[in-house]
């Protein structure tokens, strides 16, 4: 018996990097997946690479709209929810002295409001003892030259996660963070640096990280399924670090 038989659940974000890797570890556990993505190509894409038993729904997080097309869908097509994965989001470099409203409302927006919403609009939809993951990062707790802005949206995940899990108090369902430490994906070659600051950064880090080295996607889905199954039924409310040990020294 797979971890997630029968399983619905949404992987906001899931056309890349850790959103898709999980994704594709839900789908290999037995699950239906529901993935969202801004733009309809790689959408289309990554239900292509997934293979079966994914749905594309084109949607932006931080769009009200969208997510009300998602969920209308969703309920159109299965009925409910048993996981939500709230991992659409990102974040750019941008130190104090040169943050614009623009970077903070992109940043907000998609990581803070985008995961809220997504995750208040699933609620009608979400079975008893279902399971939400949120993605934060190790950016909640430590800090990080010129990334305050992306690192206080993701502080503010991880306090979603310890508060949500009182007001869903009854309805038997868990709420949990997940933060990742250092894992390259398409998303730093979105920061707003090259491709050698990009590999500059990975090197740089792997000497401060316990075990050595940077972690993969497929790293994080592994810890994501986890907390998604009933293997951590009585995990809630906590922040499951997956960092090589990064931020725990
Ligand atoms: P990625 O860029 O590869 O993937 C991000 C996904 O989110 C993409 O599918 C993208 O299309 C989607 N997305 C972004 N903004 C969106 C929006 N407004 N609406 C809908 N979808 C949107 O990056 P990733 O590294 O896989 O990041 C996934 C999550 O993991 C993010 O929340 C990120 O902050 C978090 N995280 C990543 C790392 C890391 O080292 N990679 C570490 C800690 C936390």
């Amino acid at each position: 018996m797979s971890k997630l038989d029968g399983k619905i659940a949404l992987v906001t974000g899931g056309t890349s990097g850790i959103g898709l890797a999980t994704t594709k570890r839900f789908v290999a556990e037995g699950a239906s997946v529901f993935i969202t993505g801004r733009r309809q190509t790689e959408l289309d894409a990554a239900v292509k690479v997934i293979g079966k038993n994914v749905t594309g729904v084109q949607s932006d997080v931080s769009n009200l709209a969208d997510l009300d097309r998602l969920f209308a869908k969703i309920k159109q097509e299965q009925g409910h929810l048993d996981v939500v994965f709230a991992n659409a989001g990102g974040g750019e470099i941008a130190p104090l002295g040169s943050i614009t409203e623009e970077h903070f409302d992109k940043t907000f927006n998609t990581n803070v409001k985008g995961l809220l919403f997504t995750v208040q609009k699933a609620l009608p939809l979400l079975s008893e003892g279902a399971s939400i993951i949120l993605n934060a990062s190790t950016a909640s707790t430590v800090g990080t030259p010129a990334f305050s802005v992306y690192s206080a949206t993701k502080a503010a995940v991880r306090s979603f996660a310890r508060n949500w899990t009182l007001d869903l108090k009854g309805r038997h369902i868990r709420v949990n963070a997940i933060s990742p430490g250092v894992v390259p994906t398409p998303g730093y070659n979105l920061l707003g640096l090259s491709d050698e600051q990009v590999q500059a950064f990975v090197d740089s880090q792997a000497s401060t990280i316990p075990l050595g080295r940077v972690g993969t996607p497929d790293e994080i889905a592994k810890a994501v399924v986890f907390l998604a199954s009933d293997d951590s039924s009585f995990v809630n409310g906590i922040e499951l670090f997956v960092d090589g040990g990064m931020a725990q020294i």
